[in-house]
């Protein structure tokens, strides 16, 4: 596979990159795919694309990695936080709709940890203002929502492969998916410095190109991630149904809220002690991730930047209390079995 492309020397944005665009477009049954070199970038060209700039707001979610926030302050808009819905982690759309002002652009939910965001009522109040709803999937690639997958319900779906996430590459890759070709044509262009014929740029783009090892990779590994999600999922059953037996020592599992998929990119908890949980685990050889140690408003890097903040108490709280377990496809039961067990002997210890 790698000597195929050796053997062709073309390294970026060849028939590899082309043939995976078109495999993606069809496993969402969308009209248009265009691969990019980062979800970051996915977000970024997507704003563009919408014509989000200066002055205008969009509004997101205080409780996700930092990236969307950057994308909205990189094309010179006004990032907006709403507060979350704390079972699912993402956008409450009754705080979306209070944010709303005129100057609101875009709605930019994520679906966070891999769990579908509310988006039927989000799709409402997008249409009701006229404006579009850009999905941040780089968490949730395969997830559904009503039986379609995300990414396929706003104007424009964005996508990261970095190595960890649920299709991951061997280094950065992202990509954006919609049906409309006005929008997909504008991220063409902007990927590729502006341009569609050498040396003649008609807008000012960037570089933002998959490359072809990436690309084939990918197209190996798109063929496994359905499988690889519906074990990620069977893990999470395994957890839920062990754990649940903790409630009353502060121990919470994650829920699924009904019409949605998850594809927990992340198994988050939440533990009323959990700094002294996150320490009894590690003892036991037991590596665990807070995402998020704290809400994105609170960022160091956000205080010099023009932001506009509604009260996020459910996001502070959950940044308090969250905690991932180990969770990938190759868990085994036995795995399982020993994180359930030193969970369930901290808690017993007083140590969560
Ligand atoms: C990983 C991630 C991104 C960014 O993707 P990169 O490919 O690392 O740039 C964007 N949003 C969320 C929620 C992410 O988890």
């Amino acid at each position: 596979m790698l000597e195929r492309i050796f053997d062709r020397g073309q390294f970026v944005l060849g028939p590899e990159v082309r043939a995976f665009e078109r495999e993606c477009a069809e496993y969402f049954g969308v009209a248009h795919a265009v691969a990019l070199a980062s979800g970051t970038d996915a977000l970024a060209l997507a704003l563009r694309a919408c014509g989000i700039g200066p002055g205008d707001e969009v509004i997101t979610t205080p409780f996700s990695f930092i990236a969307p926030v950057e994308a909205i302050v990189a094309v010179g808009a006004v990032p907006v936080f709403a507060d979350i819905d704390p079972a699912s982690y993402t956008l409450d759309p009754a705080r979306v709709e209070s944010a709303l002002t005129r100057k609101t652009r875009a709605i930019l939910p994520v679906h966070l940890y891999g769990h579908p965001c509310a988006l039927e009522p989000l799709m409402r109040l997008a249409a009701r203002h006229g404006i579009p709803l850009i999905e941040d999937c780089a968490q949730a690639f395969g997830a559904r929502y009503q039986g379609r997958a995300v990414g396929t319900f706003g104007a424009i779906g964005c996508f990261s492969f970095y190595p960890t996430k649920n299709l991951g590459g061997c280094g950065d890759g992202g990509m954006v998916i919609t049906n409309h070709g006005r929008l997909a044509e504008h991220v063409r262009l902007l990927r590729e410095h502006g341009s569609r014929q050498r040396y003649r740029h008609l807008v000012i783009g960037t570089n933002s190109r998959l490359d072809e090892l990436q690309a084939a990779i990918l197209r190996v590994k798109l063929r496994r991630v359905d499988r690889w999600n519906a074990a990620r999922r069977r893990h999470a059953r395994m957890y839920d149904a062990r754990l649940r037996r903790l409630h009353w020592a502060g121990i919470s599992v994650p829920t699924e809220a009904a019409g949605g998929r998850h594809v927990y990119h992340l198994y988050t908890i939440r533990a009323r002690r959990r700094a002294a949980l996150q320490r009894a685990l590690e003892r036991n050889g037991i590596a665990t991730q807070v995402a998020y140690p704290s809400t994105l408003p609170s960022q160091p890097a956000l205080r010099r930047v023009r932001r506009r903040v509604t009260a996020c108490p459910v996001a502070a709280r959950a940044a308090r209390e969250v905690l991932s377990l180990p969770l990938y496809p190759e868990l085994t039961a036995r795995d399982i079995a020993y994180v359930v067990r030193a969970v369930a002997r901290a808690s017993r210890t007083g140590a969560a």
